[in-house]
């Protein structure tokens, strides 16, 4: 595929995903909302201004240093964008998340959610954030362990920070619709929204009460592997 047809690909696969949630919305009996955060991560601005140009508003990035590196632009051009940092943050970088992301989806330790609110103070601009929550209880994944969440959620709040949902990635190889299930009881039992669901699960997420799917490659096309974190 040439870079412009891989580019002019992105609007109509966009609609395809936004007709598969709206499907799998009303299959579920669903008259609440679901919002698509569109994953642009190791896409080029050019690659990813079609989406923008079709309407899309949410969109996700998993490194601060790359979001640096093209959304201050993207967003002079689309000044409404909501951007959601989905990726682990370091402390170091969270005076840059600060400034850059409207939403911070990946908080799991009350240090990180420290020097979020840490840096929100100085910068007069607080990010709402989410609780990521290792669902599966993966040694390598990250996340707060399920039996934390609930006592997490409540330090993060004390910090005066707006915790929105929490964030849920089920492991790869098993069945996610369990993991979203539960994922979702967790959140309904603190007054949480969820963030659950990509590529490969989001109409399973959908028909599970996600509030937020996050949807990358089906938009957008296939990632270089190693870039794909
Ligand atoms: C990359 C990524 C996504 C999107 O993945 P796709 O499979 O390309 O849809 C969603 N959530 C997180 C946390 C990611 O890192």
């Amino acid at each position: 595929m040439t870079v412009e047809s891989a580019q002019s690909g992105v609007a109509e696969r966009l609609t395809v995903v936004q007709r598969s949630i709206a499907d799998a919305m009303k299959a579920a009996g669903r008259g609440d909302v679901c919002d698509l955060v569109a994953v642009t991560k190791t896409f080029e601005a050019e690659h990813i201004r079609p989406a923008l140009e079709a309407g899309q508003r949410i969109v996700g990035e998993n490194r601060v240093q790359e979001a640096k590196a093209k959304w201050p632009e993207l967003k002079a051009e689309f000044p409404d964008v909501e951007l959601h940092l989905l990726g682990p943050l370091q402390s170091n970088k969270a005076k840059d998340a600060v400034a850059l992301f409207d939403v911070i989806e990946s908080v799991d330790r009350e240090k990180i959610a420290e020097a979020i609110a840490k840096a929100g103070e100085a910068a007069g601009r607080m990010p709402k954030v989410m609780v990521q929550v290792n669902i599966g209880n993966e040694p390598q994944k990250a996340g707060v362990a399920p039996e934390d969440a609930a006592a997490l959620v409540e330090r993060v709040r004390a910090l005066g920070l707006d915790v929105i949902a929490l964030m849920a990635i089920p492991p790869v190889d098993e069945d996610p619709a369990p993991h979203f299930a539960a994922l979702k009881a967790m959140a309904d039992g603190l007054g949480l929204a969820t963030s659950m669901g990509m590529s490969g699960d989001y109409e399973t997420a959908v028909a599970q009460g996600a509030r937020w799917v996050r949807v990358g490659s089906a938009i957008f096309g296939a990632r270089p592997p190693l870039a794909a974190g």
